[in-house]
C-alpha cells in the first residue's frame, strides 16, 4: 500500500501526505494536530485507575517531544527518557504526573547511594511539561532508603517480616505501617499516601539495586532471593 506521497487525510486538506499515525497519512501542517487528537483519544481510553498500557507511554512522549521538540523538554527530559523511565503515572484531573529518578552515580559501599527523583506533571489544556520537584528528602524517603539497605544486607527492621507462605517460601514482607515516622502526626488519608509513597519508593531501590525479586503477595509488598541465587 502507497501511502507517502498520497493525500493528507485531514478533512479538505488536498496536501501530499509525509507522516502516519496508525497507517493514516498527514500532510506536515496537519501532522501535530492529527498526533494530539491520537494521543488525547489514547488519554481518554486509559482508565486512570490502572498503569497505562506500554504503548500510552510512546505516544505521550512522543506528543511532549512534538510540542517541545526534542532537546527542548522542561526539565532535561528526552521522548526516549519519558517512554522507557516514567514510573507512577496518574490521570489527573487534566493531564497527568509521573515520576523518573535520575541516578548521580555515586557508588559506595557497593551501593547506588546518590540519586534523584523528579515529579512531573503535565496539563492538557495548556500543553505544558513542568517539573513540580525533586526528591522531597523527608522522613519516607529516607525509611524508604533504609528499609532497602535492610533487605539488601539482611539487617533486620522492625518494618520487614519474614514470612513463609505455601506458595514462595520464605519471603520477606513489608510492613510499613512498623514504621512511627510513616504513621504519626496526622491521620487519615495523608498517611495512606505515605505507605503508598514508602512502597513506591522500595519498588525503586530494590529493582535498581538489589538482586532480590519481587513476590506476588496480594497488596502486600514481598521480596525473597531468586531460588538460584544460593546454589
Ligand atoms: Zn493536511
Amino acid at each position: 500500500m502507497k501511502i507517502i506521497g498520497t493525500r493528507c487525510n485531514w478533512v479538505d486538506c488536498a496536501s501530499k501526505s509525509a507522516f502516519i499515525i496508525q497507517g493514516v497519512p498527514y500532510c506536515p501542517s496537519h501532522y501535530f494536530s492529527a498526533f494530539e487528537k491520537h494521543f488525547l483519544e489514547e488519554y481518554k481510553r486509559w482508565d486512570g485507575e490502572t498503569k497505562p498500557p506500554e504503548e500510552f507511554l510512546k505516544i505521550f512522549s512522543r506528543y511532549v517531544s512534538l510540542i517541545y521538540g526534542e532537546g527542548a523538554i522542561p526539565g532535561a527530559l528526552s521522548r526516549a527518557r519519558i517512554r522507557d523511565r516514567a514510573y507512577n503515572i496518574r490521570k489527573t484531573e487534566g493531564g497527568l504526573t509521573f515520576c523518573i529518578v535520575r541516578h548521580l552515580y555515586a557508588w559506595t559501599d557497593y551501593k547506588w547511594t546518590q540519586y534523584v527523583e523528579q515529579f512531573f506533571k503535565f496539563s492538557i489544556d495548556e500543553k505544558k511539561l513542568e517539573l513540580l520537584g525533586e526528591d522531597p528528602d523527608d522522613e519516607v524517603n529516607k525509611k524508604a532508603h533504609e528499609i532497602a539497605d535492610a533487605l539488601c544486607d539482611l539487617t533486620g527492621h522492625p518494618a520487614i517480616v519474614l514470612k513463609h507462605s505455601k506458595k514462595h517460601g520464605e519471603m520477606f514482607v513489608i510492613y510499613p505501617r512498623n514504621v512511627p515516622e510513616v504513621i504519626s502526626k496526622t491521620t487519615g488519608k495523608p498517611i495512606a499516601n505515605r505507605v503508598k509513597r514508602l512502597k513506591a519508593k522500595i519498588v525503586i531501590l530494590m529493582e535498581a539495586y538489589s538482586l532480590m525479586s519481587r513476590v506476588d503477595y496480594g497488596k502486600m509488598l514481598a521480596y525473597q532471593y531468586h531460588s538460584d541465587y544460593f546454589s
